[in-house]
């Protein structure tokens, strides 16, 4: 049985639907962008990448590590408990990314002294050489 939604739900309805679809497709176009090596590339990424591979928000789908999910299978996530979405190895690559989590699963600062996984483990990792 269906029920009839309001003009009012249904134009929520179709807004949210569109944001999601906007939002997927500004996501999709960063990855393909990274994907294709656009832009500088992290001179610590490999380090980054490794640590990806100990999260326990790492999925690999196809033989290929994400942070999380792939982003087209939940659009909707909190990002610090479930990961982004993306790819982890242009991820990685790219200076301009960060980790999304904190040791403690908050959301990262992503500034000057960011407290990210990567910030903090690819740093303790340089002074101790
Ligand atoms: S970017 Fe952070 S949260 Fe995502 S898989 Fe890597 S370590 Fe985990
Ligand atoms: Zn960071």
């Amino acid at each position: 049985m269906s029920v009839a939604l309001s003009p009012s739900r249904l134009v929520v309805r179709v807004l949210r639907t569109a944001l999601r679809v906007v939002g997927a497709g500004g996501h999709a176009a960063t990855a393909a962008a990274r994907e294709r090596g656009v832009g500088r590339v992290h001179p610590l990424w490999v380090e980054r990448a490794s640590v990806c591979q100990t999260c326990p928000l790492c999925v690999v789908k196809c033989g290929k590590s994400y942070c999380g999910k792939p982003f087209l299978h939940q659009i909707e996530r909190e990002e610090h408990t479930e990961g982004c979405g993306c790819p982890v190895i242009p991820k990685a690559k790219d200076p301009s990314e960060h980790c999304p989590r904190n040791a403690h699963f908050e959301a990262s600062t992503k500034n000057e002294h960011c407290d990210c996984i990567w910030c903090t483990r690819v740093a303790k990792a340089e002074s101790s050489v």
